[in-house]
Order: structure tokens, then sequence, then C-alpha cells
């Protein structure tokens, strides 16, 4: 029999590149037509405990299933439709409602877990889109405290009055702010003083050095005290190895992402991968080159 495990790796059956390695740019008209014909879904990445291993909650992220081209990562479609910003906004507004029916799904059957979907600071201030997202949210059965809102920044903006204005609006109705990729390109210290966050989803690249090199060390030993401090929660992304998990478990880091525990999978069938593991075991690991 085939193990759970490697069922849902080869899930993905492609690594993160940007769209010239697929030899395939989409075009404006080519997306439009992909989002009518629903072609965009939710994958699914658990965030787990370092410690244990167990599930935290979930981070929703975009896959196009490309009738032609097979199945494509956002880097293969995300920065031309962030040229096109309502593109990103029908795509934010797909997810959200694949990701909360499957939430509300995961919790008929007795397993309630947060889930958070991405947003460019960009959206962020779009007081019109914020408004669709929140007469989404109002017909949520689940308390609002577990949908997490990560804001992502792949090109420089500024956090405007209508951000600020924006966060406490979701803030108030219990929408957790999460500040994603923190570290690297515009996601900054300033960022942490302008807006409220409830979480720091500290960046993969710092992850991938901290054992080795002193400096990344003093940044993620200084980033667990910052969190604690603002009282927001630490989540370190890109985990891939067991070294990893052990060095930042000693650290003081609680929450963790990445392809050690496992990789984004089909919103569809995570019902059935947690079924299978409840808890992602740190043998996991050997599945890992
Ligand atoms: P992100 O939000 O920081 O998501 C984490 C990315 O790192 C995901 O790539 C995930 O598959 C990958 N990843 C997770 N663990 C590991 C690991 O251990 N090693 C490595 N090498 N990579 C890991 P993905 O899904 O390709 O998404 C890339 C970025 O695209 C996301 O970064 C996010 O900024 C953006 N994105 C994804 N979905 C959406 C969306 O629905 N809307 C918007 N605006 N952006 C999205
Ligand atoms: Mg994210
Ligand atoms: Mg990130
Ligand atoms: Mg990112």
């Amino acid at each position: 029999t085939t193990c759970p495990i490697q069922q849902s790796i080869s899930a993905e059956p492609y690594q993160s590149a940007p769209a010239t390695l697929f030899g395939y740019t989409p075009n404006v008209h080519e997306i439009l037509r992909g989002l009518r014909c629903h072609e965009f879904v939710a994958y699914v990445q658990p965030k787990f405990e370092l410690e244990s291993n167990a599930v935290h909650s979930v981070e929703v992220l975009a896959r196009w299933e490309h009738p032609q081209r097979g199945l494509l990562a956002p880097a293969a479609f995300i920065p031309l439709m962030a040229f096109e910003t309502l593109l990103l906004d029908e795509l934010l507004c797909d997810l959200l409602d694949q990701g909360l029916a499957c939430q509300t799904e995961l919790h008929s059957q007795g397993r309630t877990l947060g889930f958070s979907f991405n947003l460019s600071m960009l959206q962020l201030a779009n007081d019109a889109l914020i408004g669709r997202l929140i007469g989404r949210l109002g017909e949520h059965t689940l308390p609002l405290s577990l949908v997490t809102l990560e804001v992502t920044e792949d090109a420089p903006s500024v956090a405007s009055a209508a951000c600020f204005q924006n966060v406490s609006r979701l803030r108030r109705l219990g929408v957790r702010m999460s500040l994603d990729d923190y570290g690297t390109g515009y996601s900054s210290l300033l960022r942490l003083c302008q807006l409220p966050f409830d979480e720091l989803k500290l960046a993969s690249q710092v992850t991938w050095h901290s054992i080795e090199n002193r400096p990344y060390r003093s940044v993620i030993g200084n980033t667990v005290a910052l969190a604690q401090e603002l009282r927001m929660q630490l989540v370190v992304e890109g985990i891939e190895t067991e070294g990893q998990r052990v060095w930042l478990k000693q650290m003081g880091v609680q929450l963790g992402q990445g392809y050690l525990h496992s990789r984004p999978m089909a919103a569809d069938s995570f019902a059935e991968w947690l079924r299978a593991n409840p808890y992602a075991i740190a043998t996991r690991s050997s599945f890992n080159s």
C-alpha cells in the first residue's frame, strides 16, 4: 500500500518556479477565463506545533489547474494578476469561499482549525474589496477568530491610512492579521510599527541558514523575543529538515510550516489526509531528499 505521507508529497509534482520555467506566460484573458471556469483551486498547507508536530491551523495557497498546462504555482500567475488587481481580488474572494467551506466541513467532522488567506498590502488598502470580504465573512458560521489574513508584499507600497482603517475594521470583527515573509523584501520592522499584527511569519530564507550561521541565529532569537513582547504569534516558514525543527524549538519557536511537516495539498483531500495523519510525525523527515 502507498504511504499517505508519500501520497501527499507526490500530490504536488512541481517546485515553485518562475513562469518562464514552465515555458508559459498566461495573459489576462486566459486568467479571466480560468477564473470563470473555476480552475483556480485552494491548496492548503498546515502550520504545525514544533513540539508535537500536531497540525495547528492551515494556510490556503492558490493553484491553477490549467486544462492544458497542468497544475501551476502562484509564481506562474500571481505577478501578472498583480498588474490587474481586479483579477487578484476575484481570486481572493474565490479562495476565501473555498477555504471557508473547507473549514466549515472540517468543523462538522470535529476538527476545528484556523484558516489563513493571503492578500497584498495594496489589496488591504482597497476599501471596496475589504467590504466584500467582510460581507462574505459575515455569512460564515464559525468565529472569525479562526480566520487570519496574511499580508504579503511583493512590491513597494505604503501602509496608508486606508490600510490602518481596514485592519481595524477586520480586527474588530475578530479576524486575525498576519505579517507574511517578515524579514525579506518589503516586509519590514517598519510595517510592524505601522500596523497591529496578531501573527508574524518569519521568512523561510532565515530558516534555511539558521543552524550554521551566527547572524541568522541572532535574528531568530531576537524575533522570538520581539514576538513575545508585542504579543504576536510567531510562525517560522520553510522548515525542511528535522535538524531545523529541533533547533528552532530550542530557540523558543512554537509554530512552523514547511515541507518537513507537509507539502501544500488540495483542500478537497485535506480531511482525508488528516484522518490518515492526525499528527504528522517527525519520521516524515526521512522522505525529504
Ligand atoms: P507565502 O504566503 O509565503 O507561502 C509560502 C510559500 O512557500 C508557498 O509557495 C509554499 O508552497 C512554500 N513553502 C512552504 N513550505 C516550504 C518549504 O519547506 N520549502 C520551500 N522551498 N517552500 C515552502 P507557493 O504556494 O508557491 O506560494 C508562493 C507565494 O505566492 C506565497 O508565499 C504567497 O505570497 C503567494 N500566494 C499564494 N497564494 C496566494 C493567493 O491566494 N493570493 C495572493 N495574493 N498571493 C498568494
Ligand atoms: Mg502566506
Ligand atoms: Mg510567507
Ligand atoms: Mg511569499
